[in-house]
């Protein structure tokens, strides 16, 4: 929708759900938005495979914007099981960290369904299809980013040797709202996430296989394809059968050098990173997004409450959204590798250490307690040191 003036206060590059939903959150402050969104190429495919565990903060963040999915494509989360390569175990309920569900898992294009909605009837938000100037742009476009690496700003990364396989399954028994993960001997992450409300029997399929394996798992056929998953599941649901196409993408902990500067040649005008063009994630605990959205949250909070005479741009206000955010970062990305860092290890010893250090874990109360928090998102700072955190 276009009442915009002439030059817009911000440019968001990169319409993802994180660009999206920080063009809401400035329009809600009255500030005018540009959001970059080349036109969509027909032929690019289906919808996206993935449902996303999403935390109560970001539940809140969207349910503030009007863009939360009907119960249908939320389907709450009241337990989930983890299981270690060998007989460890690990169990969180919503019942005993007493709150309403530990998170939600909500169906991707469902999602970006309702903010782009929400966006087209936003008149303080201009869709265009190239960048445009303005005293400050946010860059959203994912982990690839053309326009970080045009600023020259370094993205270093780490590829996990794993790539993420997604897809859905329809189930012969009930998820019954149990979100479960199996860590498998080679060091590979099986997740099913519950789909479709509370007596749904569809999962989300996360899978985590050794790179040297996703070629052979996403050409095989889908009837062998759904006999491994059954496998590895140790048959938890029944039998299983493919209700989605599967789709892969490589694994890596990265993140910017810098997440705020000026723009090169342009006086006057700043940038910050927001999202995966800022950092990325393993997702085995599901929280990439979950970060991103707390990032434009920082960032639209930080612009809503500078005096009006400070540009949007202005480099006091940006770092302090930096400082801000990287902590966050920092905490999630260590405890999602030092977590992969334990399970990829074939050794004995570790094997056995590991396992029995899961079962101990979860008679652990503080510790469990702190692990159920930072998975929830509602964590504060000071975490309990525990077996995954490293220093
Ligand atoms: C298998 C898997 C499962 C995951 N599960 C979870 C989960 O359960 N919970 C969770 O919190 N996170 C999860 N994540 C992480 C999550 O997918 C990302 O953190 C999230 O998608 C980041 O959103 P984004 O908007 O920053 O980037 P993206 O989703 O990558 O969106 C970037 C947008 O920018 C556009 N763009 C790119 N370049 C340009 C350009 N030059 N100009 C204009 N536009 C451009 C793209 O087309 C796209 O629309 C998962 C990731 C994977 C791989």
């Amino acid at each position: 929708m276009a009442l915009m003036a002439l030059t817009p206060d911000i440019c968001i590059r990169g319409a993802g759900i994180v660009g999206r939903v920080l063009a809401l959150l400035l329009a809600r402050e009255r500030l005018r938005v540009s959001l970059v969104s080349p036109p969509r190429d027909p032929a690019s495919g289906h919808g996206d495979v993935r449902a996303y565990a999403l935390s109560p903060k970001a539940k809140a963040l969207l349910e503030s914007l009007r863009c939360w999915p009907d119960e249908r494509f939320a389907t709450p989360v009241l337990e989930m099981q983890v299981h270690g390569d060998q007989q460890g175990h690990l169990q969180f309920s919503a019942d005993t960290q007493n709150v309403a569900a530990l998170n939600w898992i909500v169906d991707v294009p469902a999602l970006e369904a309702k903010l782009a909605d929400a966006v087209r009837y936003q008149g303080a938000i201009e869709e265009v299809p190239s960048p445009v100037h303005a005293p400050l742009t946010v860059v959203c476009e994912g982990r690839a980013s053309q326009t970080r690496a045009a600023l020259g700003v370094e993205f270093s990364t780490t590829l996990y040797p794993q790539h993420a396989i997604a897809t859905r399954i329809d189930c012969e028994h009930a998820h019954g709202q149990v979100a479960r993960q199996w860590f498998t001997p080679g060091g590979e992450i099986l997740a099913f996430l519950p789909l479709d409300g509370p007596q749904g029997k569809q999962v989300a399929v996360v899978w985590s296989v050794r790179t040297e394996r996703v070629s052979e798992l996403m050409n095989c056929e889908p009837g062998a394809f759904a006999a491994q998953l059954a496998e590895t599941s140790g048959g938890a649901l029944g039998a299983v059968a493919m209700a989605a196409e599967r789709a892969s993408w490589p694994l890596m902990l990265a993140h910017a050098k810098r997440w705020v500067g000026t723009m090169p040649g342009r006086p006057g005008e700043s940038f910050a990173l927001a999202g995966d063009a800022a950092h990325a994630m393993h997702p085995l605990a599901g929280q990439g997004l979950n970060v991103g959205l707390g990032d434009v949250s920082e960032l639209a909070g930080v612009l809503a409450s500078r005096p009006s005479w400070r540009s949007p741009g202005d480099m006091r206000l940006l770092r302090r959204y930096e400082r801000a955010r990287q902590a966050d970062w920092l905490r999630m990305s260590l405890t999602t590798d030092a977590m992969q860092q334990l399970f990829s290890r074939p050794e004995g010893m570790l094997a056995s250490l590991r396992n029995w250090g899961m079962t101990i874990f979860d008679h652990s109360g503080p510790l469990k307690s702190g692990i159920a928090r930072l998975a929830m998102g509602t964590a504060d700072a000071q975490m309990p040191r525990t077996p995954f955190t490293s220093d």
